[in-house]
């Protein structure tokens, strides 16, 4: 699987990460299922935007670059995004990239002009497939410099491109120095991490087209045979009803959310909540909903977990956390039914409230119930964490909370060790039934 990472001259907003969260649960899906899965993501470490930045900062490529891409994998952590299996940072890939503009231009897809190297979309039939581009529309002729451009203007576009100044980073190439265009990228790193044909491409509906359309018509070109298998594209999210845009004060980062003081798993919880083939609309409302939702898996996971139940099951409870079960893995099968899987969830958790509060919640179901919730973390991700820490100091509570990561991931060294970094600062920790508690020696 092949997902198209970040280009690393900003923050991501919250659109971008909308793809990455949907991106983590179809590969959280892929992997329940035992099958072998390689995730590559890239790494757009070099295009327009990054060198207009960096020149202007007065810094190299990769000291520009670096803290941004740090700063994504930071908020993928935040977020619960499991960390791709191969990250493939453009720069780094440089000479796969020349060799494909070498064959292109070899086998007469690319030319010269300038001192570019352009792909002429002529001469590939099924140019324009993927994005239902009319054949009429093509513009013959035509030249786009730019690496990101609209469906009205599909013309040929660049491989390579020649330094405007000498400042420019740039690399040598049979074909003159100059640096790759941003579709080639993809086309070489994933036919180097994962073949000539991947089982599974993603990335937002706003990649479609020129994008993918591009590393399609790049990839075949060259080995004749199918690129992808299955294109899979997360659709917008829009903010309040509106396409977000920093004009329009709608444009938000991971950051400027957590400023806010908003809990990172309810801003994953919205993310997830919407099916990725649907429009999802951001609002403030949402946000708050899904924090309700959190609060209340909350609550009951906390009641279950501290409840004194009778031994044995009750069968017809029982039935019907098998019935809750099969109803989200059924769901999750069609096409990433996220919001019906979380249905699913909730339909379980009324049931099992009621049977709290009748008393006819058993030890063996609560067992069967925990399991299930086990389940939906490992899927979703969206499960709160149990304990709950004292307020205070913060540097405390993020060393607890990185304790109680470790003791959830079965890292009981790790735990140890920062038990003991606390009582050597003088902080005593309990773990107690409504979870960790601290205090001062
Ligand atoms: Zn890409």
């Amino acid at each position: 699987m092949y997902t198209c990472g970040p280009t690393v001259h900003n923050y991501v907003h919250i659109g971008n990460l909308r793809t990455y969260v949907f991106e983590d649960v179809l590969r959280r899906h892929v992997r329940s299922k035992g099958w072998g899965l390689k995730h590559v993501m890239n790494i757009t470490d070099i295009d327009d935007k990054i060198i207009k930045g960096a020149l202007k900062a007065g810094q190299d490529l990769k000291s520009y670059t670096t803290p941004y891409t740090q700063a994504f994998f930071e908020d993928c952590r935040k977020l619960r995004i499991e960390r791709p299996d191969v990250i493939t940072p453009a720069t780094d890939y440089i000479p796969e990239m020349i060799d494909l503009v070498a064959k292109l231009i070899d086998r007469g897809y690319a030319y010269q002009e300038g001192d570019s190297v352009y792909y002429r979309i002529s001469r590939f039939p099924n140019y324009g497939r993927l994005s239902r581009l009319d054949k009429r529309d093509l513009k013959i002729g035509a030249r786009i410099d730019a690496d990101e451009y609209e469906k009205e203007e599909p013309g040929d576009f660049v491989l390579w491109k020649a330094p405007k100044h000498e400042k420019e980073p740039h690399w040598q190439a049979p074909f003159g120095p100059g640096r790759p265009g941003w579709h080639v990228e993809c086309s070489a790193m994933a036919m180097k991490q994962l073949g000539k044909t991947l089982d599974i491409h993603c990335g937002g509906v706003d990649n479609i087209f020129p994008h993918h359309e591009n590393e399609i018509a790049q990839s075949e070109a060259v080995t004749g045979k199918p690129f992808v298998r299955f294109w899979v594209h997360g659709e917008h999210l829009l903010v309040e009803g509106e396409k977000m845009s920093k004009s329009k004060g709608n444009f938000f980062t991971l950051r400027d959310l957590l400023d806010r003081q908003y809990d990172p798993l309810a801003i994953r919880y919205l993310l997830v909540s919407v099916p990725y083939r649907k429009r999802l609309n951001f609002t403030w409302d949402g946000l708050l909903a899904a924090q309700r939702s959190l609060d209340r898996m909350k609550e009951f996971l906390f009641r279950l977990q501290t409840a004194r139940l009778e031994p044995g099951s009750n069968p017809e409870l029982d039935g019907f956390t098998g019935a809750a079960a099969a109803a989200f893995e059924n769901s999750l099968d069609d096409d990433l039914n996220t919001a019906q899987a979380l249905g699913s969830v909730f339909d379980l958790i009324r049931k099992c409230n009621t049977a709290l509060s009748d008393g006819l919640l058993k030890q063996e179901d609560r067992k069967r119930i925990l399991q299930f919730f086990d389940d939906v973390e490992g899927r979703l991700a969206v499960v709160p964490l149990m304990e709950t820490i004292v307020q205070g100091d913060e540097e405390i509570e993020s060393l607890i909370a990185s304790r109680n990561e470790a003791r959830r991931k079965g890292d009981f060294a790790l735990a140890d060790q920062i038990r003991q970094q606390l009582l050597d600062r003088g902080v005593v920790i309990e773990d107690t039934r409504e979870g960790t508690k601290w205090r001062l020696k």
